[in-house]
């Protein structure tokens, strides 16, 4: 096991800057998720790590040692990726035993060490078996399974289940959860998922363009996002964005004001309300005409807009409430749970 130490790491490619000083630790045993939307350079970053791409600038330290002019074989890592990238030819335990077989690892060992994989993963029938006759689900598992057998000292995950169907991938992605229990092993793992972000994460670490804008905890991003950006980002149904202005501790909503529990230098603002913090209340201060009621079962999404403002808004609540499209809203929230941005630059205020 080992700490994986990224330090004022850049990348270029020709003139793109794809990575912009990068810098973070992961702990020992720690599992990290990267996220970020398309293009953010979150694979480039898994890539560097692995070895895969070189750095332009900075340097990449595992378990302290400097790896970054090491090759991928002698970083002592293993990455598991989107593709699965298994060798079609060759049976599930060949392909578990391929790299340890490289290695030139003693025969006694590589049995042992897939046997145990195997196990872990509960792959012990399909280990004759050609990947073209497994589930996706099975695919994924052997493709854990070849790095696990070689005891690395970092899993490296680069969007591991987004070939999988929704059902699937939430199985997976306890099972991998679960699997980092038992073997502690540090993980860095990329996803455009929040969801798989917010469930799987010890730590995640959000990018943008290049750079992070935030680490912290899955509840430090969803109850204190620095900025618009990572607001919007973490939270599903997304958080809602209103125009606003405020005065002291007044803060005035389109459809009436809130008292906010302590002063903000006054003017415009964005404030942002999640969809679960909000409550029907005959003088709410967020108003609209519900546009569509989607049923989830245990719980509904009330789609509503306000026309005038141009606003597109969601409630969600749990069970099923007697609303349905056309009808007006009116909603309110409790003071402490309104977030404050800035209106050009998007900073938490
Ligand atoms: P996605 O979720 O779509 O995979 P990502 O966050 O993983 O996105 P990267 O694949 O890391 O993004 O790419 C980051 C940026 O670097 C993108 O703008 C991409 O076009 C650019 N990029 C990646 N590889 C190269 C390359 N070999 N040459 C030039 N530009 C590249």
């Amino acid at each position: 096991m080992a700490t994986v130490e990224i330090d004022a790491l850049q990348k270029h490619y020709g003139r793109f800057h794809a990575l912009k000083d990068i810098a973070f630790t992961v702990e020992d045993g720690e599992f990290v998720v990267l996220v970020g939307p398309s293009g953010c350079g979150k694979s480039t970053l898994l890539r560097t790590i692995a070895g895969l791409e070189e750095v332009s600038d900075g340097a990449i330290r595992i378990g302290g040692n400097d790896v970054t002019d090491l090759e991928p074989r002698d970083r002592d890592i293993a990455m598991v990726f989107q593709s699965y990238a298994l060798y079609p030819h060759m049976s599930v335990r060949d392909n578990m035993a391929f790299s340890l077989n490289l290695r030139k690892t003693p025969q006694q060992d590589i049995d042992a060490r897939v046997a145990e994989a195997a196990r872990i993963l509960g792959i012990e029938p399909l280990l004759e078996r050609k990947p073209r006759a497994l589930s996706g689900g099975q695919r994924q598992r052997v493709a854990m399974g070849r790095a696990i057998v070689r005891h690395p000292q970092v899993f490296l995950f680069d969007e591991p289940l987004s070939n999988l169907d929704a059902k699937l991938r939430v199985q997976m992605r306890a099972e991998i959860r679960a699997l980092h229990q038992r073997l502690g092993a540090t993980s860095i793992y990329v996803t455009h998922d929040q969801v798989e972000a917010m469930t799987m994460a010890d730590r995640i670490v959000v990018l943008e363009a290049g750079r992070i804008v935030q680490a912290g905890s899955p509840l430090e991003l969803y109850e204190r996002p620095v900025n618009r950006f990572v607001a919007e980002f973490i939270g599903s149904p997304s958080i809602n964005l209103v125009p606003a202005t405020v005065d002291g501790r007044n803060l005035r909503l389109p459809a009436g004001a809130i008292t906010l529990p302590a002063n903000v230098s006054g003017g415009s603002v964005i404030a942002g309300v999640r969809p679960e913090d909000l409550r029907p209340a005959a003088d709410g201060p967020i108003a609209g005409t519900v546009r569509l009621v989607e049923h989830l079962g245990a719980e509904t999404y009330v789609l509503f807009g306000d026309e005038d403002r141009d606003l597109s808004l969601c409630w969600r609540v749990g069970g099923t409430p007697a609303v349905e499209a056309g009808d007006p809203i009116r909603l309110t929230t409790d003071p402490s749970r309104i977030h404050l941005f800035h209106p050009e630059t998007g900073a938490r205020l």
